[in-house]
């Protein structure tokens, strides 16, 4: 799982980051279908990560999301690799 706080990688499972100590949900909620807010970081995502999201789209709004910080392409899908 990933920390939504300094999103590292964490065990599953985990109730407080490792990293940042920050309490982390460990059951999944509901797909949050909160749609992106213009003047985030959001609007920065790459072009590479639209193509990307499209073959994920229940991951969309994530891939999208890490792209706009600075993941990599090879990051998200080892990442996605992982959610399997
Ligand atoms: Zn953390």
């Amino acid at each position: 799982m990933i920390c939504p706080e300094c999103k590292r990688w964490i065990p599953d499972g985990s109730v407080f980051c490792m990293f940042c100590g920050a309490r982390v949900e460990e059951e999944p909620r509901k797909p949050q279908e909160t749609p992106p807010q213009v003047g985030s970081a959001f609007v920065s995502a790459p072009d590479w990560a639209e193509r990307f999201a499209a073959d994920f789209p229940q991951h969309r709004w994530m891939i999208l999301r890490l792209a706009a910080q600075g993941w990599s392409e090879q990051m998200l899908r080892s990442w996605l690799e992982k959610l399997k």
